[in-house]
């Protein structure tokens, strides 16, 4: 909308909230609709971002049916949409196309190693079959389309609940509540600062490079353990939380990092924020929307009837 586009969203807030797109509403040119896009839309739009998915294990997981009608259903819907708009679409795709990675990094090329039966599939296998059907409607219809590998991503505006790693330490943190390290905390991940993502969404979105028409990975491909990042999170919040070790769920990748190289030729995209910078928006994010839901030290709510129990510290 700042660089002077009408935009119209959809959402079913499955993951999402209305605080979100509050600041637009109000704004000329946005369009919004409470919309499941594994239903049927029509937009006319030059432009389809699909970003339609739960993305974190704990939700997708929670409604796996509900996942892949979402990325297969929603794709369909999207280049539906693009195809008769003579538009341009692109698809959020994701890491898990690699599964459990046996190369590393993972450079596009790579077919990947997914399981296609079990707890990660409606995810892997759903996005992985909206990819094979942008390839497809290429094929048929020329429709233009770009695929974007989005790897670990994360900022302000995750909910607290949200359940994905950074989230999750930070809020535990915050609270004083234990570190929750699943396996050892030896597995690997590179995480990519919100920001950073959505200018390199936008640049491959107005690419006409020849390999950006191939899925282009989009990812900070600085890597850490997760037990580097619960010992960073401890040490930028000052917490004196404690580790505790619970079991790896099953088929969680051991490694993950983006080999970035095809974004950097032909998008001249680097992520700029490092970890530490975009933890600590993170970190000022929940510390603010986690007080504001805190009753201050000073009070206690309670209905005025309860007063006195109150003060007699019942
Ligand atoms: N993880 C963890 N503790 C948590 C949440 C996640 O140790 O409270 C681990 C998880 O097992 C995985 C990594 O952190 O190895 C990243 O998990 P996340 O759910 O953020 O995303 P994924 O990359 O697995 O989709």
């Amino acid at each position: 909308m700042n660089e002077g586009h009408d935009v119209t969203a959809l959402d079913n807030f499955y993951t999402g909230t209305t605080a979100n797109i509050a600041p637009l509403l109000q704004r000329d040119g946005f369009k919004f609709s409470r919309h499941d896009v594994a239903i049927p839309f029509w937009v006319q739009a030059d432009q389809t971002y699909n970003l339609a998915s739960a993305a974190s294990p704990k939700d997708y997981q929670a409604e796996p049916i509900e996942t892949m009608k979402t990325s297969f259903l929603g794709c369909l819907h999207a280049l539906e949409t693009a195809k008769a708009s003579e538009g341009r679409i692109l698809q959020a795709s994701t890491s898990e196309v690699y599964g459990d990675p046996q190369i590393h990094p993972q450079p596009e090329t790579y077919w990947g190693n997914v399981n296609p039966f079990g707890a990660r599939s409606c995810y892997d296998e759903g996005k992985r079959s909206a990819e094979a059907l942008i390839y497809s409607y290429r094929q048929m219809f020329d429709v233009e389309a770009r695929v974007a590998r989005i790897f670990n991503t994360y900022g302000p505006r995750m909910r607290a609940d949200d359940g994905r790693v950074v989230s999750n330490f930070i809020v535990q943190a915050l609270q004083g509540q234990p570190i929750t390290i699943y396996g050892d905390g030896s597995q690997t991940r590179s995480f990519c600062y919100v920001d950073d993502l959505v200018e390199g969404l936008m640049r491959l979105m107005n690419s006409n490079a020849e390999l950006a028409t191939g899925p282009v990975n989009l990812g900070n491909p600085n890597e850490f353990t997760v037990l580097e990042l619960a010992e960073l999170v401890l040490e930028m919040t000052g917490s004196k939380s404690r580790l505790i070790f619970e079991d790896l769920p099953s088929d969680d990748p051991k490694l993950r990092q983006p080999d970035i190289g095809r974004a950097v030729e032909e998008l001249n995209w680097r992520p700029q924020v490092q970890l530490r910078e975009g933890l600590q928006r993170t970190i000022d994010y929940f510390d603010t929307h986690l007080s504001a839901h805190k009753p201050a030290n000073d009070t206690v709510a309670v209905h005025p009837d309860q007063t006195d129990l109150a003060h007699a510290g019942l």
